[in-house]
């Protein structure tokens, strides 16, 4: 284990300096487990709203969000209506973020393809999921942005029905901005639910909320926890989008307040979330902590940064660039900024971040809003073997396999010898008959 040495900054200072040998998973902190009191109280919201329908969504809404929502559903007009009483520039700053989201995928669209060898074609077509539940946080903060981040994503893939479920207003609605993204990026109906209650109410349907194929969207620990619960139901995509992460790999070529704020970034969106500052400079280090405690002391969110700082925010003392990129290949972050010069040679060597970003400018803030890939990623350590929202969640790969008149004579004989091995006959015999006939 790595020693933490506890110190009066922001940050917990690990010094990997000295450390011999490769680092491996069980050396990076994590934030627990869920418990099982949370798994079972997602359990019973999930049987309720399966049992109660539109009647359960109502009490658990008035429950756990405070509210009773004025409408279950949300329609085109209410959007377009909310998309005209925006200020002029937020309109255009979320049409500008839903015309880049869309260029990436746009431009990621897969070709079909198509193999003929042997008497046999293959054609492999992406066929996109026929309606989608893109899920978007609500809770503490309000996230238009992750309206665009997944909707425009499902939009581009073809998806012909795309609805956005999301916590209520204060007033039992949804708030402009989110309804105005929802426009933009042609949804066609708004729930104003949040939480477990709203991934069952997509997964399963209600009398209002029509049951759809895939669900898309980060969300907190109950939100998580439900999709995992409903999977053998409805996609759920391959990522673990849980609370932010970020880990910053800076030296004093960038001025430690652009890194200290880079941390803040994701620690302010909730008490859960990772913060990691890697450099080899130890000045450097001292710096950025002190410039991420000057900022927090005044941070209109100081709450959520300091509950994230507090419980995973950490300072990683490192040899040079090869043992940063090492431990951040390790904790497998959901963002990843390569914040110095000369950054570029070293992305090609991550292997295990969400998204990567590089250059002193290189502030996760922007792809957040507008760089373009969608800033639905994966956390708590599966970009090792996840990867951000894409194309792939609303697709399903469906090959089919003409078989020509001749694959018989070329490669039946392969089936019979397998299937005899495998003592399966009729399926030899599938075979046979039809090379003597
Ligand atoms: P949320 O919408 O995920 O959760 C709010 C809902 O949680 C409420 O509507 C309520 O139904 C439910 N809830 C709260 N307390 C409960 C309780 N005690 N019992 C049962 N249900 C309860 O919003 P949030 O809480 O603000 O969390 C959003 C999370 O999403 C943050 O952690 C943020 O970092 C993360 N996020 C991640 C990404 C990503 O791509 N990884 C992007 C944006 C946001």
């Amino acid at each position: 284990k790595m020693t933490l040495t506890d110190q009066s900054g922001a940050l917990t200072t690990v010094d990997l300096r000295m450390r011999q040998g490769t680092l491996t998973v069980d050396d990076i902190p994590r934030p627990a487990a869920p418990d099982e009191e949370t798994v079972g109280r997602v359990r019973q919201i999930i049987a309720q709203v399966r049992a109660e329908g539109d009647v359960a969504l109502r009490s658990l809404t008035k429950e756990l969000d405070g509210v009773d929502p004025v409408s279950l559903v949300l329609g085109r007009e209410q959007m377009e209506e909310a998309f005209h009483s925006l200020a002029t520039e937020l309109a255009q700053a979320l049409t500008v973020a839903h015309r880049r989201i869309q260029q990436v995928y746009e431009a990621e669209v897969p070709t079909s393809s198509r193999v003929s060898a042997d008497g046999i074609t293959v054609v492999r077509r992406n066929v996109p999921v026929r309606s989608a539940g893109c899920y978007v946080p609500g809770g503490s903060a309000r996230y238009p942005s992750t309206v665009l981040h997944t909707a425009t994503v499902a939009a581009v893939a073809g998806v012909e029905h795309i609805v956005v479920a999301t916590p209520p207003s204060p007033e039992g609605s949804v708030d402009a901005p989110t309804l105005a993204a929802a426009f933009v990026a042609g949804v066609e109906a708004v729930y104003p639910i949040g939480g477990a209650q709203a991934i069952a109410a997509l997964a399963y349907g209600t009398e209002s909320i029509e049951r759809v194929d895939t669900i898309a969207g980060p969300g907190n620990l109950y939100v998580a926890l439900a999709k995992a619960q409903v999977a053998l139901d409805v996609g759920i995509g391959s990522s673990f989008a849980g609370p932010s992460e970020v880990v910053v790999i800076a030296d004093p070529s960038v001025d430690p307040r652009y890194a200290a704020l880079d941390l803040a970034v994701q620690a302010e969106h909730g008490p859960h979330g990772l913060a990691w500052l890697v450099t080899w400079d130890e000045q450097y280090l001292h710096d950025v902590d002190r410039a991420l405690v000057a900022y927090v002391d005044s941070a209109p969110r100081l709450g959520a940064i300091r509950s994230t700082l507090a419980n995973n925010g950490y300072a990683a003392l490192v040899r040079g660039r090869e043992q940063a990129l090492e431990l951040a290949n390790l904790i497998a972050p959901e963002h990843l900024e390569l914040l110095y010069q000369d950054g570029e040679k070293d992305a090609a060597l991550v292997k295990s971040a969400g998204v990567t970003f590089v250059g002193i400018d290189g502030t996760a803030a922007f792809g957040d809003y507008v760089a373009g890939p969608s800033h639905v990623l994966p956390t708590y350590g599966t970009a090792r073997f996840a990867s951000g929202l894409g194309l792939e969640d609303f697709y399903r790969r469906q090959h089919t396999v003409l078989i020509g008149p001749s694959a018989i004579d070329e490669l039946g004989w392969a089936v019979e010898e397998i299937a005899k091995v495998e003592g399966l006959y009729a399926h030899a015999e599938s075979i046979a008959i039809r090379r003597r006939s």
